[in-house]
């Protein structure tokens, strides 16, 4: 990657739209027909399937494997949907690194596990390129459920539930629908607008509605939602950023990891994108990785993660660690930021303390170092905004900063299910979330169906 101009501060077009096309492309180019049934005969069709238990949507994968062998991607593709309707974007971003692959059994013996990904979007594309719908409305209950946010969650629940006859509205406050799929995963992750295909693939079913630009706590409560709906789903993400709560945070030039990600991801024109030629990236998560990469491939020269603590702790996979590394990132582990330095306002650098553990404590040397920089992004979480339901004047309990939750997605609140990052269960990734999606969605169908009791008292056994 050659950089084209050398110009300090934040500015746009660093690179030539050819540099730009060909940054952005396809991590892993997908497979052809050839190399899906040479990939897919390495599978051992294990009896146990370890690789079907760390599946976070339980995806019957030898099953669906033996299917592409005998050349049915069609049957592998449903076999995909019917536990994970989002089969074609986890297929993207699942780290499978850290789930199927990596208690794949051939990972174990011999270090290379079958490219379970490549081939779920090997199946899983070859449907939707022939906009190949496996299922139909079941009669109409009459019911109506509504869904606030039209993510992994929201999408994977209201499809869930119009297979089973109900009427689903979804609530979404966003222009677009997709959650993060369209406004958070990297670039290079999914191209071709492949986010937008997705959505237009699962609405195909029928029988869900979405309103867009309808934010829950803004323009209508909890309690008119449970009114007027016979079921609520929450799945509303996190829409808070932590701060660095650092000296200097507010200089220009400095922000939020997640809105440089979402207006790259939305950006007609990627030259127009302002980038600064020295990055520093504050974090350690899969989102502190996708903003330095991308920033690399928007043409910045140097870009640095800041990482406080060491590599075995950082929540990026060690293969994410390595993709930005062969992207030319630096990560600099056991540093936190001190201060950010400027000057008329612009970032000029950062300030670095080293940390050690003492005891069990996570402390700084009282050594520093300073980076010159004229871009940072902070990367160091996501966190639930409450608000938007003590607004609804309904008392929903937390667990950890998130909606409390039972396995089924039961709230403590009579009719309101949740799922995905906005609750307290478990891991924030897309599969997660629809996972939880899915369940909560038949947890509603069994009471709306079968008047199954959903009291709150239910939740003693969370
Ligand atoms: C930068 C970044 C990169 C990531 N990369 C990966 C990856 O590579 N692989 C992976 O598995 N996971 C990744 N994740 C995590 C993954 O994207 C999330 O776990 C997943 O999207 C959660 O789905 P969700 O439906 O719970 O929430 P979201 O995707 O956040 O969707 C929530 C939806 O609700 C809407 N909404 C919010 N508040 C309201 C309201 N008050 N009223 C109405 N609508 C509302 C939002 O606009 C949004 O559309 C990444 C996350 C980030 C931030
Ligand atoms: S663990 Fe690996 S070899 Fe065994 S069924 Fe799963 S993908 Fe095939």
């Amino acid at each position: 990657m050659n950089v084209r101009l050398s110009k300090g501060g934040i500015v746009g077009a660093r690179l030539s739209p050819t540099q730009l096309a060909e940054n952005f492309a396809d991590l892993h180019p997908p497979f052809d027909r050839h190399e899906a049934l040479v990939e897919s005969d390495r599978c051992y069709f294990c009896y146990d399937a370890p690789c079907m238990q760390a599946c976070p949507t339980s995806i019957d994968i030898p099953l669906f494997i033996r299917e592409i062998s005998t050349g049915n991607a069609i049957g592998a593709a449903k076999t995909i949907f019917d536990q994970n309707i989002m089969g074609g974007m986890c297929a993207r971003v699942c780290p499978t690194e850290t789930l199927c692959e990596e208690v794949c059994v051939r990972e174990i013996a011999e270090g290379k596990p079958v490219k379970i990904g490549m081939l779920q979007r090997y199946a899983t594309d070859t449907a939707m390129a022939q906009n190949k719908q496996f299922y139909s409305r079941e009669a109409s209950t009459g019911k109506r459920v509504a869904v606030v946010g039209a993510g992994p969650a929201g999408l994977a629940a209201a499809h869930r539930l119009s297979m089973h006859g109900h009427n689903v509205t979804i609530f979404e406050a966003r222009p677009k629908a997709g959650g993060l799929n369209e406004y958070g995963i990297a670039t290079y992750k999914s191209t071709n607008d492949f986010a937008q295909a997705e959505v237009d693939y699962i609405l195909g079913i029928g029988g869900i509605e979405i309103k867009h630009d309808r934010m829950l706590g803004r323009d209508f409560s909890l309690s008119e939602l449970t009114a007027d709906f016979d079921a609520v789903f929450l799945g509303m993400g996190l829409a808070g950023v932590n701060a660095l709560r650092t000296e200097g945070e507010d200089a220009t030039g400095t922000e939020n990891a997640v809105d440089f990600i979402a207006a790259l991801r939305q950006a007609e024109d990627k030259a127009a994108l302002p980038i600064g030629r020295r990055v520093v990236v504050i974090g350690g998560g899969m989102t502190a990785i996708d903003a330095a990469i991308q920033a690399k491939l928007l043409g910045a020269e140097e870009v640095t993660i800041s990482y406080r603590r060491g590599k075995e702790q950082m929540n990026a996979s060690g293969y994410e660690q390595d993709l930005a590394t062969a992207n030319g990132v630096v990560i600099r582990h056991w540093v936190a930021p001190k201060r950010v330095l400027s000057e008329g306002g612009k970032v000029t650098g950062i300030e670095l303390e080293h940390t050690t553990i003492e005891g069990d404590r996570l402390v700084g040397t009282g050594e520093t170092m300073v980076i010159e920089v004229d871009q940072v992004f902070r990367a160091i979480g996501q966190s639930f905004r409450p608000k938007v339901l003590n607004g609804s004047g309904e008392a929903t309990a937390f667990e950890g900063g998130k909606i409390r939750v039972d396995a089924e997605g039961r709230t403590s609140l009579p009719n309101v299910w949740a799922g995905g990052d906005c609750v307290s269960l478990g891991e924030d990734l897309t599969v997660s979330a629809t996972a939880q999606g899915r369940d909560a969605a038949e947890s509603i169908h069994r009471m709306l169906t079968q008047g199954e009791a959903v009291a709150p008292a239910m939740l003693e056994r969370v």
